[in-house]
Parts: C-alpha cells; sequence; structure tokens
C-alpha cells in the first residue's frame, strides 16, 4: 500500500535451510483437538487479563503429518497452553470466545484476491460468486514440498481444510482482544495464536504467515473505534515486512521493529533503519535492525538499550491509546542461527512487557508470532503473562541492567538518531542525540549509561 520499490533494496532472504525446531511432543495428528471449556466461574473485571486461544489453530498443518519438517506447527501454541495452565496463569485469567475475522476485516489489511484465495475452503466457497473464484483458483499459487507436502513457499504450508479457519480464527482472536482492551472492557490480552502474521502483505503469503492478525486489528481499532494512536512494537527477530507495508504512510500507527537485518541477509530482507515511512507518515516507522551477526549474538544488553535509547523514549513521545504487541519469541535463547541465534531471556521480555504497560494506560494486547524453540517460547510467554497479570517477577539483576550493549549493537543504534522523532524531544535531549556519533566515538559504548538517568526520567522506567 503505497510502500515505493525502491525501500526495498533485497529480495526477501530464504529461510527454506531453517532447521526445524527439536520437540518432544507427540505427532500432531495424537494431540488432542478439544477446547477446554471457558471458566464462568471467574467472571472478567476490567481488572484482568484476557487470553485468546482456540484448538482449532492446530489443525493448520501440513499434510505430511511430520511436525519436525516444519518449524511452525502446532505443537507450539498447544505446548504455550498447557505451560500457562501448569503453571496456574490460565487460572487467573479470562478467555475471549473465539471467532473467525471476517473477510471485510480481514480486507482491511489484504486485496480482495489474497482474502478469498486464502480466507476461504471448499465448503464456504460455495456460498462465494463462483465466476470471480474461478479466476483467481486457475492462478497456480501452490506447490508440492520435498515433504510431499502443499505450499505456498518453502516454508509456509497450506492445509486445504485447516489452514483458512485457522488463520482467521487467529486474526480475529487478536482484534477482538484489542477493540475490547481499547474500550475497556479488558485490561490488557495476550493471543496464544497461529499461524503468525507479520510476513503477510497486502496480497501474498510470506513465511508462515497468511492474513497479518496484528495489523488487521489495527485497522479494526481505526475503523470500529476510530482510535487515533496506535503503537504496533514488533520484537519478533524477523522483521515485520507486512506491518511496515500496511502503515507505511499512516501517521496514525506507529511501527517499532527490532529485528536481527545484517545488513538485509536475514529473513526477510527488510527493515533498514532509512525505512522511515513515507508522506504523512514519515518518521512513524523505526526500524532497529541489529547488523553484525552472532558476533556476538545479542541479547539482554543490547534490548534494554533499544528500549531505553528508541522504543521508550519515541514511544512516549507518540503517546499512543493502544499498544498491539508482535509478540514473537525467536530471539530468546535457544534458537539456531537460521531461526535467530540471539541469547535475549525469557525474563528479559516480560521485563519489556513491564515496560510497554507504562504507555496508553497498560491497553497492551500480545499476539504469539513467531519462536520455534518450545521451551523458549513457553519460557516467554509465560514471563509475559506474568507480567501483563502484574504479579511480582523474579528481575533482572543489577550486572544485566548495567551491562553495557556490544558494539555491533551500538553501531546499529547510532543509525537509530532518527531526526524524526528527537527533533520534538527537549533540547538537551536533543543536543545529546545531535552529538550522539562523536561520544560514541569518544566515550566508546558508555553513550547509553550517560543518557540513562533522563531516558528513564523520560520514559518511565522505574522497575
Ligand atoms: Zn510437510
Ligand atoms: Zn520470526
Amino acid at each position: 500500500m503505497g510502500v515505493p520499490s525502491l525501500i526495498w533494496p533485497h529480495q526477501p532472504v530464504s529461510r527454506s535451510r531453517s532447521s526445524p525446531a527439536s520437540t518432544s511432543l507427540p505427532p500432531a495428528s495424537h494431540q488432542p483437538t478439544t477446547i477446554p471449556s471457558m471458566s464462568l466461574s471467574n467472571p472478567a473485571t476490567d481488572t484482568q487479563l484476557r487470553l485468546a486461544y482456540d484448538g482449532q489453530m492446530q489443525k493448520h498443518q501440513c499434510i505430511c503429518g511430520d511436525n519436525s519438517r516444519h518449524a511452525e506447527h502446532a505443537g507450539r501454541i498447544q505446548s504455550i497452553w498447557s505451560r500457562l495452565h501448569e503453571r496456574g496463569l490460565r487460572s487467573q485469567c479470562e478467555r475471549i470466545r473465539s471467532r473467525k475475522a471476517t473477510l471485510e476485516e480481514l480486507q482491511s489489511v489484504h486485496s480482495e484476491k489474497h482474502v478469498l484465495l486464502f480466507g476461504t475452503n471448499p465448503l464456504n466457497r460455495l456460498k462465494l460468486d463462483s465466476r470471480k473464484l474461478a479466476g483467481i483458483l486457475s492462478q497456480h499459487v501452490f506447490l508440492m514440498l520435498p515433504c510431499g507436502g502443499v505450499g505456498v513457499d518453502i516454508d509456509t504450508v497450506w492445509n486445504e481444510h485447516h489452514t483458512s479457519a485457522a488463520s482467521r480464527i487467529a486474526a480475529g482472536c487478536v482484534t477482538d482482544l484489542a477493540l475490547k482492551v481499547a474500550q475497556r472492557e479488558l485490561k490488557n490480552g495476550f493471543a496464544v495464536v497461529r499461524p503468525p502474521g507479520h510476513h503477510a502483505t497486502h496480497s501474498s503469503p510470506l513465511g508462515f504467515c497468511f492474513f497479518n492478525s496484528v495489523a488487521i486489528a489495527a485497522k479494526q481499532l481505526q475503523q470500529k473505534l476510530s482510535v487515533s494512536k496506535i503503537l504496533i512494537v514488533d520484537w519478533d527477530v524477523h522483521h515485520g515486512n507486512g506491518t511496515q507495508e500496511a502503515f507505511y504512510s499512516d501517521p496514525s500507527v506507529l511501527y517499532i521493529s527490532l529485528h536481527r537485518y545484517d545488513d538485509g541477509n536475514f529473513f526477510p530482507g527488510s527493515g533498514h533503519p532509512s525505512e522511515v515511512g513515507a508522506g504523512p507518515g514519515e518518521g512513524f516507522n523505526v526500524n532497529v535492525g541489529w547488523t553484525g551477526g552472532l558476533n556476538p549474538p545479542m541479547g539482554d544488553a543490547e534490548y534494554l538499550a533499544a528500549f531505553r535509547a528508541v522504543v521508550m523514549p519515541i514511544a512516549h513521545e507518540f503517546s499512543p491509546d493502544v499498544v498491539l504487541v508482535s509478540a514473537g519469541f525467536d530471539a530468546v535463547e535457544g534458537h539456531p542461527s537460521s531461526l535467530g541465534g540471539y541469547k535475549v531471556t525469557a525474563k528479559c521480555f516480560g521485563f519489556l512487557t513491564r515496560q510497554l504497560m507504562s504507555l496508553a494506560g497498560g491497553k497492551v494486547v500480545m499476539a504469539l508470532e513467531g519462536g520455534h524453540d518450545l521451551k523458549a517460547i513457553c519460557d516467554a510467554s509465560e514471563a509475559c503473562v506474568s507480567a501483563l497479570l502484574g504479579m511480582e517477577v523474579e528481575p533482572l539483576s543489577q550486572s544485566v541492567l548495567d551491562q553495557k550493549p556490544c558494539e555491533n549493537a551500538v553501531l546499529s543504534l547510532q543509525k537509530m538518531a532518527s531526526s524524526h522523532w528527537m527533533c520534538s524531544l527537549p533540547e538537551l535531549f536533543l543536543k545529546k542525540v545531535a552529538v550522539m556519533g562523536k561520544l560514541v566515538m569518544v566515550l566508546g559504548l558508555k553513550y547509553v549509561l550517560l543518557f540513562e538517568n533522563e531516558i528513564k526520567e523520560r520514559a518511565c522506567l522505574q522497575n
């Protein structure tokens, strides 16, 4: 949507060689598909966290039936859902009734062709205009995978009977959570959903994603509730190219992504810091694109530095009405290089969640995106849900809080000195940012620490 092609300097980088996540779960075909009944004994109040989950989303799986060949598999959400139960977190939350996003809602982000092709199955296609569909279905968008299954690309499997329903339920769950939180019917929300969404573009699925659930939720907030300022934070290790595209010219949606970039050599290849938005949206697209490979892998110190120096100051300046989080957990330690390779701790994501809760009166909705190591995504989901519940969580150690980010991170953050945002900050801060490059050269890695007190004040980092 209005994204000039010149901002995409690289073709999407294939991740067909991505190693599958190991899993100790039984094969998907043996997994229970029944949905636990909703708790009625604990009526929701506006102070409660709501969870969104539906076992139907487990049915989206490759017809080869071999989870070990597909990193994005049903065991991901099943594991998280079980973990939240084991830790007693589910009993502290209400669960929203799931629904499929309507075709109209899907079309707020995606083309009609895309929606009809991927949002319908053989049964509900019968209800649609057969002439329109005939043209679309005659196009060959599916391919045979090496495993014998069907996909739209080498990573993104298609199940004729279940993918459209699962994708629409994921989008519907995130949308409903967002609408209810925005109206203060709920305090905040966490959506345990799949398939993920942030790579799906206006007219194309990509990287396990068919419908961009978070982008659709943001559009619905605009269209149904006239929400005027929405912040989307995307901390999945991959750049959310689809979400960036959807709001590239829209100043009412601030998109901030933290991702492994490596000069465009990490999937999907987009997300350079110079991609700042276009037209009236210029300055409302912020890419913290880490470069430098795994030398060393980015970890807590680097993500904390990004939040202190970039994310929270800009987010506070923007002052959103609602915060949506594309909560991929593939930056969490435990993922092989091809799927992330970073070393951020689960605990750190709980800490960052608490930071985001200082925005928008705490109206935060998180939606699972990527993350394939089951222990990592369970740990991180548990940390974030605990934070959303306002539970006392184990704090990050002082040594982690004081640790300097690595040199590659500092170089990456230097590129973030975006005049679009810093110009509205106080003069003192502006001057410091203006000389950031010199400071870094003179003082090495200490600039984040130099700014720390001021940023803490501005970003309410009193934890
Ligand atoms: Zn397969
Ligand atoms: Zn990812």
